[in-house]
């Protein structure tokens, strides 16, 4: 069965097309169709004939899809013998009202999702829009939404619960529900490949772009940093996340500005940014290096952030087997894990400094003799998503 992920932005595509009939669950191409809506567009696609970009006019996501298919279904170099063969259109989903786990797309799914524009508004408008388009234009093929809360559905209502009204919570659903749900996911279920047991106790830390840190006992979630909406928890790129909520009606007597204007600097304009200006962390680094102060600080706040979480969830999950940092921030940044895992001896968490310098891809860096496991694991949320949609389609046929 051959699954396309779609990877969303407003004006962009992403995509990989996996292949599921085959147990080594290749990914047969990639690609992406980027500035859609300008006059011309880039679509390009990795084949194992290597890769190819063509320039059109891509108005919008359908054309875009349409564009896809046919690099892949090309008669010389494309993968697939026809647009049929591809079983359905998975999409790594964020947030909807009401609404988690693996669904179908239709049209009270995309209003469940529209209903929480507000609460995702990097991500929910271009996912509506381009699945609205792509549900019209290409009805032929199945859309499925594989929620990023998905993963979350096991954390204790003790955990996901603010101390809030409780109309609010039962009602409105303002809990802590927690995202980044594929990626916690994958790192889970390799987590156990690699220490050959279901049972371990691991700290997922998806340190990237947006960041969040999980509990996971025997493969489930069992608290997650981000709460209601993906400006919670840690300090993101540009996202704020945690604040006090009545830090609000300062800022608003003090701005002057309205309630929208306030929660766009929360959302676009605050996290790493907000503190330093900067918000990427390669950037970031080398200008804390160099000794500017808001840089250091903003890594500081960062480092310490992660730091909280992580002692929260360790004496949640009553100690752990293993630490993975993942995202390109886990994957990548030596500063930002060995800060993390500074002085944690006593917690049985030592860090070898010379493996976490040198390592590449999927790597062990604790120290020999730490009881903790530590690693760098690079995530596989397309894949997550492939299966997922794949389990849906079958499960509806049985
Ligand atoms: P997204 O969440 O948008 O998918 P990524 O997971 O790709 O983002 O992570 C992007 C972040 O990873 C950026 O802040 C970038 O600076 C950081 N990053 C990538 N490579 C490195 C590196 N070598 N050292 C430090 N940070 C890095």
């Amino acid at each position: 069965m051959k699954i396309l992920v779609a990877n969303l932005g407003s004006t962009s595509f992403k995509y990989r097309l996996f292949d599921l009939s085959d147990p080594a669950e290749p990914v047969l191409a990639r690609g992406a169709v980027e500035r859609i809506g300008a006059a011309s567009s880039p679509c390009t696609v990795h084949l194992p004939s290597g890769p190819q970009t063509r320039e059109a006019a891509v108005p919008d996501h359908g054309v875009a899809v349409r564009m896809c298919l046919e690099q892949l279904t090309d008669p010389a170099t494309g993968v697939l013998k026809s647009a049929d063969e591809v079983a359905a259109i998975g999409f790594k989903a964020v947030h909807a009202k009401h609404l988690s786990g693996v669904v179908r797309v239709d049209g009270a799914v995309l209003e469940a999702m529209e209903a929480y524009a507000d609460v995702c508004p990097a991500h929910n408008p271009p996912y509506t829009k381009a699945m609205r388009l792509l549900a019209e234009k290409l009805p032929e093929i199945p859309l499925v939404a594989a929620f990023e809360t998905d993963f979350h559905q096991s954390i204790p209502e003790s955990s996901k619960r603010y101390a809030i009204p409780e109309e609010w919570a039962t009602k409105f659903g303002i809990k802590r529900h927690g995202f980044h749900g594929a990626s916690h996911r994958y790192i889970a279920t390799r987590m156990a490949e690699i220490l050959g047991r279901n049972d371990a106790k691991i700290i997922s830390c998806h340190l990237g772009g947006s960041n969040s840190l999980a509990a996971i006992d025997s493969g489930k979630s069992q608290g997650c940093s981000l709460g209601m909406s993906p400006q919670s928890g840690l300090p993101h790129n540009n996202r704020v996340g945690d604040i006090d909520v009545f830090a609000l009606p300062v800022v608003l007597r003090e701005t002057g500005q309205s309630l929208e204007q306030v929660l766009h600097t929360l959302a676009e304009k605050s996290g790493l940014l907000g503190i330093c200006g900067l918000n990427d962390l390669r950037d970031i680094e080398n200008a804390a290096a160099k000794g500017d102060v808001q840089a250091k600080l903003a890594l500081d706040v960062f480092i310490t952030d992660i730091r909280r979480y992580l002692g929260s969830f360790l004496v949640a999950l009553g100690g752990a087997d293993a630490i993975v940092f993942t995202g390109g921030i886990g994957e990548n940044s030596t500063v930002v894990r060995e800060g993390v895992c500074r002085d944690l001896g006593w917690f049985g968490i030592e860090l070898d400094l010379t493996k976490n310098a040198t390592a590449k891809g999927e790597s062990q860096l604790s120290a020999e003799g730490s009881r903790v496991q530590i690693w760098t694991v690079p995530t596989n949320e397309e894949l997550i998503v492939a299966r997922q949609t794949r389990d849906l389609l079958a499960s509806a046929k049985s």
